[in-house]
């Protein structure tokens, strides 16, 4: 029918419905409005999402050139975004616990994620301050921290690094089986516990997925996304590390020489079921087929194996974004979006191809940033971006601040409330210490500590055999290929920084000899293993 042939009657029909769904939207509004007011009243209810290895390089919000992710980037459109939130020790169990104490690794006891290490959950932690100040906690999704989850009314957690599929996990002590993919199980359970809470108290959630760790396994919806198209590669995924020294020369985290044939899945999963297997053979099995035929050498192997790690690991991000997405609905249709702080971020950044590599542990851009996205409707005008130098280590303290706990005074970061909401303080922190621990390791990343300002990046690579430090001017050398450390242009600046170092390793009670627990020999058996429930098998975690 034409507008022209529509009949008076019709138009008359159209004009009652509008102006009833008008009047229902304004009384609709004007209860959400009236809900929200009363609510935002109270303490505010934390929602932390956290990803493991997820590269602020592919969240549309930083300006991704390789995928979208619009819910992230909701969450900063209607909240504030951090352009640089730094990590203490880029890898996953030490930074877990960084978040956990407010404390760097060399005094929460987590330095790396070697045989020695189970979190001591006897300690101070922002769950159980928050637990004793009137909150309802939960955690679900990965742990990664050995021992027992201690301050939550609720964890249902992977074991160790957990499956992307079919996933064992342990609900409050009791070992469990679920059948799927984790990062929607890890979203389901995270609702369910939130429809199910005490609706009387606040509440912190958080809701930490396995996802996009390696080996990038997508879930089958997204296993043939971007089947089409070739994703850029950056510019240097040919890297030969000349300008650099020994460590950048002698690890082992290449896109060329590391991944294996299960990360590029040309071998499956041994926790899909007969159905699943089914849905990775009809997306793999044409192009394996071919790229075996092909016989590839030298550049043309590495750009494939990066097309075929990239594509994956956006997979995974997709599943990601999609459970961000459900959770920020459920707050909205809740009512609860207005005084329910929302954060994103991972557990460290990570390598999507520059200097040829995957993985994190350096203190290096890529992996010493974190993405970190914070949504609070009550405090946070929409649309912000903070420049501030902010940190893991902050997390806790930020939490306790918010929900009006006050902050203990061993914990070694500081609450970002005044910069959530518009005023970063004069004497904010310009410059940020790094230590990474863990050589020998997977990868074999050496040991270094080092410290960064605005513009500046020093580092030490302290072992014996690689002693050497480097220097970079970030302004001048945005993707860190040269260190100026011998330059003696750069000498005055060099000894600031030095002095920086030395004042804050002191500031930070850094000791001279590295923590115990990276002490001990490789292959030295770890101590006996409980905890995660009954018969749970324990081995070492993984990065
Ligand atoms: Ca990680």
């Amino acid at each position: 029918m034409t507008p022209r042939s529509e009949s008076r009657g019709s138009r008359m029909f159209c004009w009652i419905c509008y102006l009833a769904v008008a009047a229902l939207s304004a009384v609709a509004a004007l209860r959400s409005e009236s809900a929200a007011a009363a609510e935002a009243k109270g303490p505010p209810n934390i929602v932390f999402i956290f990803s493991d290895d997820h590269a602020y390089q592919a969240i549309g919000a930083y300006g991704s050139a390789i995928n979208q992710t619009p819910n992230l980037d909701r969450i900063a459109k209607e909240g504030m975004l951090f352009k640089n939130c730094y990590v203490t020790n880029s890898i996953c169990g030490p930074s877990r616990a960084v978040i956990l104490t407010g404390k760097y690794s060399h005094l929460n006891g987590f330095p790396t994620n070697g045989a020695f290490e189970r979190f001591d959950g006897a300690q101070q932690t922002f769950p159980k301050l928050l637990k004793a100040a009137g909150y309802q906690t939960a955690i679900v999704g990965k742990w990664h921290l050995v021992s027992d989850p201690t301050g939550f009314d609720y964890w249902h957690i992977l074991p160790g690094q957990g499956a992307y599929y079919n996933p064992p996990m342990i609900d409050n002590g009791k070992q469990v089986k679920h059948t799927g993919y984790t990062t929607e199980i890890i979203t389901d359970l995270s609702l369910q516990w939130l429809e199910g809470r005490d609706k009387t108290k606040p509440f912190l959630l958080m809701c930490q997925h396995k996802a996009p760790h390696r080996s990038w396994e997508p879930a089958i919806k997204y296993l043939n996304k971007y089947d089409e198209v070739t994703i850029p590669e950056p510019d240097t995924l040919f890297d030969d590390y000349s300008g650099r020294g020994k460590a950048e020369h002698t690890q082992d985290m290449t896109i060329e020489k590391t991944m294996t044939e299960q990360d590029l899945k040309l071998v499956f999963p041994k926790t899909l079921n007969a159905e699943q297997e089914k849905a990775w053979h009809a997306a793999y099995d044409a192009e394996n087929e071919a790229f075996r035929k092909a016989n590839l050498q030298g550049a043309d192997l590495v750009r494939w194996k990066y097309q075929r790690y990239i594509k994956d690991y956006l997979r995974c991000i997709d599943s990601v974004d999609e459970s961000v997405g459900r959770v920020l609905d459920y707050l909205d249709k809740n009512g609860l979006a207005e005084n329910t702080i929302v954060v994103y971020a991972a557990d460290q950044g990570f390598y999507l191809g520059e200097h040829g590599w995957f993985d994190k542990r350096w203190f290096y851009e890529q992996s010493v940033k974190t993405p970190f996205l914070v949504r609070w409707p009550a405090k946070i005008k929409p649309g912000q971006v903070s420049e501030a130098m902010v940190a893991n280590l902050d997390f806790p303290e930020t939490f306790l601040d918010t929900a009006g706990v006050s902050v203990p005074g061993d914990m070694q970061g500081r609450s970002l409330l005044p910069i959530l909401q518009g005023t970063t303080p004069p004497d904010w922190r310009t410059t940020f210490y790094y230590h990474y621990y863990e050589y020998p390791g997977p990868h074999s990343v050496r040991r270094h500590y080092g410290v960064i300002d605005s513009r500046y990046k020093l580092m030490n690579f302290y072992e014996p055999d690689v002693a050497e430090w480097e220097m970079f001017d970030l302004q001048a050398d945005p993707k860190e290929l040269k260190s100026v450390y011998s330059d003696p242009s750069y000498a005055k600046e060099r000894a600031r920084l030095e002095a920086e170092l030395a004042r804050l390793r002191a500031e930070l009670k850094v000791p001279e000899q590295d923590p115990p627990q990276t002490l001990r020999k490789p292959g030295q058996k770890g101590p006996g293993q409980k905890g995660q429930g009954p018969k749970a098998k324990r081995k070492a975690p993984q990065a």
